[in-house]
């Protein structure tokens, strides 16, 4: 039995010299754009799953990664996987509090992070039983290349089946407090070579990649699908719509959430001849607004493909890549996966068209919550369908429409107002940028539906203006109670609006 995802991922790479990933300079003197081959990335890789063998990594153990991005910190990733390791990447933004918890749940042998934050990181690591922790630089410098340095490129990979973890990755935290997903071999490898087919990945693919890699897109949508084609991947710390465009004539491929998509939108530099080089460009991890779909399409010529994805489940549905890409939808389920709509109480399937809640099965879909077995138990049903927490319906195409979370479901008077109708009128508005609609604590209602509204420059709209707009457009218990303005909606830095923020901070407005 050979290692199941490094092996897949292994069997399809190209030449030796071929580049897998580019990190362009920076736009400082004396910076110089660097690149990391395939045969480069196999070197150090077995350099690397040797120095976490000698200390002490066993199969299944756990590998914590707190870094920058960076293209080492990638053959970090298959290094774990040829080790036999689990790789747990963790969010640049926690703070050492947070990696208490995170620490402390995960129990990691090994913790690597910034050279910077090691001495802070050290004491914590080693009360929670931690063997070593290395360090990793962004200009591939610290202990983790120097201990690599002094080991051998010879490595044979550590044998993993389809079933084995891969790698744990905690969820963004929208909701709740994050939870561990355990991602095994075959859910990263059937989703990869899922999507690499279904989006015409090849070796002559260069993905323009400015996504953070601690998280499903960036890391596992991106990198897997990447691997799996033997293409290659441009390498920008972070989004900034001028290095966009400069790189985007080198580029044939761009993931993005949708925020990436707006400020592109907003810059002079967004032409046709700018995207000449492009053939595909996806979007996810939180919804795209039709609008931008349809200008995205009349500015570039492109209509931008978006796909449903989660951290649990990989990616779930995506609008074709030869079919039509209908805007405000997520495309239909992907091949070998199941999707259906079901009343969130009994679970019972509905029928087409009708909204309830949105569930999964297939080779994509996790093994469960780390060490939580009882919320894996609450989550998943009978016949293997996993509760995805997101309500939909599923049109006669099969396509499937995301009209919010469950959590952000606003129950009003009785009756059920999905935010994303009120939300998808309100924006329809003259004036109006975009919207939140959120369920408000209301002494008659329960809920009040509420409105938290982004004025453009100078729109000369006030909330009167918007409810009666609104009055023939949704029924009476759908219009909001009050519509609020705000300069604009707090994101997480996937593009995902924080609800539960506006939430807390509009708490007591009915009281
Ligand atoms: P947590 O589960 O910790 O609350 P999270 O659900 O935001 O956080 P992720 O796994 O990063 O964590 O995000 C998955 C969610 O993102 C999905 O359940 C869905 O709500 C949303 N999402 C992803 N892609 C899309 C999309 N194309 N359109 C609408 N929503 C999307
Ligand atoms: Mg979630």
């Amino acid at each position: 039995m050979p290692n199941h995802l490094f092996a897949l991922m292994r069997d399809r790479m190209p030449a030796d010299d071929r580049t897998f990933i580019e990190t362009p300079a920076a736009e400082k003197p004396g910076s110089s754009s660097r690149v990391m081959t395939y045969g480069d990335a196999v070197a150090l890789s077995s350099r690397m799953a040797n120095l976490l063998i000698q200390r002490g990594v066993q199969p299944g153990d756990r590998v914590a990664v707190q870094l920058e991005k960076s293209a080492e910190a990638i053959v970090l990733y298959l290094a774990c996987l040829r080790a036999g390791a689990v790789y747990l990447p963790l969010n640049t933004a926690y703070t050492l509090a947070e990696l208490d918890y995170f620490l402390g749940d995960a129990e990691p042998r090994v913790v690597v992070c910034a050279p910077s934050a090691r001495e802070a990181l050290e004491p914590l690591a080693r009360s929670k039983g931690v063997a070593a922790v290395e360090t990793l630089g962004i200009d591939g410098t610290g202990s983790l290349m120097d201990g690599a340095a002094a080991c051998g490129t010879g490595f044979t990979d550590v044998e993993r089946g389809p079933d084995d973890l891969a790698a744990i990755l905690y969820t963004s935290g929208t909701t709740g407090r994050s939870k561990g997903a355990m991602l095994s071999h075959d859910n990263l490898a059937s989703n990869a070579l899922t999507l690499a087919r279904s989006w015409r990945f090849s070796p002559d693919d260069v993905l323009l990649h400015a996504l953070p890699i601690f998280h499903t897109h960036g890391l596992f949508v991106a990198t897997n699908v990447t691997l799996m084609a033997g293409s290659s991947l441009i390498f920008v710390s972070r989004f900034d719509a001028d290095t966009m465009l400069r790189l985007m004539p080198r580029a044939t491929v761009m993931m993005g959430v949708p925020t990436f998509y707006v400020r592109l939108l907003q810059h002079p530099g967004l032409t046709r001849d700018a995207v000449s080089h492009m053939r595909l460009f996806v979007s996810g991890s939180a919804p795209l607004l039709a609008e931008t779909h349809d200008a995205w399409a009349e500015r570039t010529g492109h209509r931008i493909l978006e796909r449903y994805g989660m951290t649990e489940t990989n990616m779930n549905t995506s609008n074709p890549y030869d079919g039509e890409r209908i805007a405000g939808t997520v495309g239909p389920a992907l091949p070998g996966i199941a999707i259906r709509v079901t009343d969130p109480d009994s679970g019972r399937p509905l029928p087409g068209g009708e909204i309830g809640m949105i569930e999964v099965k297939g080779p994509n879909v996790f093994k469960g919550y780390w060490r939580m077995p009882e919320k894996t138990a609450a989550e998943f049903r009978p016949d293997g369908f996993f509760i995805t927490g997101d309500l939909g319906k599923i049109d006669g195409s099969g396509y499937v429409h995301i009209v919010g979370r469950g959590k952000d479901l606003v129950i009003t008077g009785g009756y059920n107002v999905y935010p994303k109708e009120v939300e998808v009128e309100i924006d329809a508005l003259p004036g109006v940028v975009e919207s939140a609609v959120i369920g408000v604590s209301h002494p008659d209602f329960g809920e009040g539906v509420t409105a938290l509204v982004v004025r453009k420059p100078g729109a000369d709209i006030d909330e009167r203006g918007i409810l009666q707009a609104l009055e023939g457009r949704l029924a009476k218990y759908k219009q909001p109670k009050r519509v609020l303005f705000v300069d604009e909606l707090p994101r997480n830095t996937m593009g995902k609006v924080q609800k539960n923020l506006l939430r807390d901070a509009n708490k007591d407005l009915y009281a």
